[in-house]
């Protein structure tokens, strides 16, 4: 979502004759994207404040701007407490950032705004195949630990005209993937459901693959699972956060399912799209999490057998119910509980990997690994992430140009699969 708004942001400024450039130091506007999801993401922002004030006092005309959570969460307090910075905006509010550069004083612009679903903004993407496209904004859940509905407000559609539009124009200029983004997709109601609007997306000529993020388990309804199997260009991959494998630790959570329903949906999801993909997001250590609470995770791991999790140790937001709940847990335990998660779930992705050697799968060619440059890297329609070695007799003017590639994987291992380019 932040990667997104810094899209927007970035193709705003360039109609504004900005460029992007890598060294702060030499940077005429710096703007900070903030996120407050965990609390170490905010430390991160704050321990960056003293370096941005004393750039500000060596060049006082630098211009210096807050975006995302943390300055939807402090307003103007953000002024009062670093005088040197210019501006701030929520994220509902980036169609305002030309009014705010061209402000003599300190403004925020943090309130809700609904033009935010109506207004094309310009996107300055950095990778001329894959693309990310927002569909909503905002959440109305109110999960207990979470910020976002405080930060990026309730939940807006936009229509599903001016997405269609915008995902017509990505084809127009090549765009082979997008992922449409929202807070919780599948309550989507932008004068259409979100079936319907996978159904639309699958229409459009040129685009090969269409993902979505992030789904919430109590409206991942059959309607949907049958538009994912229906319409092709749905990859198989869906991104479920179960967070807890307790009934009585997702109550507390405010999740409004429990451990049953979930996996119902994950086994009728599975019964209809056998080759799909699914993965999650733990939370370990929350408020009066029992033994037994965090067993009946390792349970659920071992239960669903995830193609890859995302676990972190709880973490307190302000303003949230869970802040204040008794009963919270020693970060040691947390620690501890953390761990067995990731190693339950590295031996499941693990021996899931390797039941994947010899398979010949599709994948979008992303380019040369940032890791090993010999090496090249895409991606499966279930996300799943391939190495492989180009043939030596394909040029590098030609393997620049490749799009999709047929793999077999010689090797599964934990983190990422090894694959050869199939010919023919
Ligand atoms: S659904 Fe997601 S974004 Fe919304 S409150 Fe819950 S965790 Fe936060």
């Amino acid at each position: 979502m932040n990667s997104h708004d810094t899209e927007k942001i970035a193709g705003i400024l360039k109609g504004q004759g900005y460029d992007l450039i890598a060294d702060p130091e030499s940077a005429d506007l710096i703007i900070l994207n903030t996120c407050s999801i965990r609390e170490k993401a905010q430390h991160k922002f704050y321990s960056y404040l003293g370096y941005l004030a004393r750039l500000k006092k060596k060049r006082p005309s630098l211009k210096i701007g807050v975006t995302g959570c943390i300055a939807q969460q402090e307003g103007n307090r953000i002024h009062k407490v670093n005088q040197y910075m210019d501006f701030s905006f929520g994220s509902q509010n980036v169609m305002k950032l030309t009014t705010l550069l061209n402000s003599d004083s300190f403004q925020a612009a943090i309130e809700e705004n609904d033009l935010i679903t109506t207004t094309d903004l310009p996107a300055d993407r950095d990778n001329g195949i894959r693309a990310l496209v927002s569909i909503m904004y905002g959440c109305n859940n109110f999960c207990s630990y979470c910020v976002v509905p405080f930060t990026r407000g309730r939940e807006k559609s936009r229509p599903y005209e001016n997405i269609l539009k915008e995902v017509e124009s990505l084809a127009n200029n090549g765009y082979k993937e997008i992922t449409l983004l929202g807070q919780n997709v599948n309550s989507y109601n932008g004068k259409c459901s979100f079936p319907q609007l996978l159904r639309f997306i699958g229409k459009v000529d040129g685009i090969k693959r269409v993902r979505f993020i992030t789904s919430h388990p109590k409206d991942f309804t059959v309607e949907l699972m049958l538009a994912m199997k229906e319409v092709e260009k749905v990859c198989r991959h869906v991104h479920l956060p179960l967070q807890s494998g307790s009934t009585r630790v997702l109550d507390l959570m405010n999740r409004r399912y429990n451990y049953e329903t979930y996996l119902e949906k994950v086994k009728k999801l599975k019964s209809m799209i056998p080759d799909i993909a699914i993965t999650t997001d733990i939370i370990a250590g929350f408020p009066g999490e029992m033994g037994e609470d965090h067993a009946l995770t390792i349970k659920a791991l071992n239960e669903i057998e995830f193609d890859g999790i995302f676990a972190f140790k709880y973490s307190k937001r302000p303003g949230t119910k869970a802040t204040l709940m008794d009963n919270q847990v020693d970060e040691g335990v947390k620690s501890e509980r953390l761990q067995e998660i990731l190693q339950c779930q590295d031996i499941i992705t693990e021996r899931k990997n390797k039941a994947l050697e010899d398979h010949i799968i599709e994948v979008l060619v992303d380019g040369r690994s940032e890791t090993d440059p010999n090496q090249w890297v895409g991606r499966s329609s279930t996300n799943k992430i391939i190495n492989f070695m180009m043939p030596d007799d394909i040029p590098e003017n030609e393997a620049k140009c490749i799009q999709f590639l047929n793999v077999r994987i010689v090797k599964g291992m934990r983190h990422s699969l090894e694959g050869e380019v199939v010919r023919g």
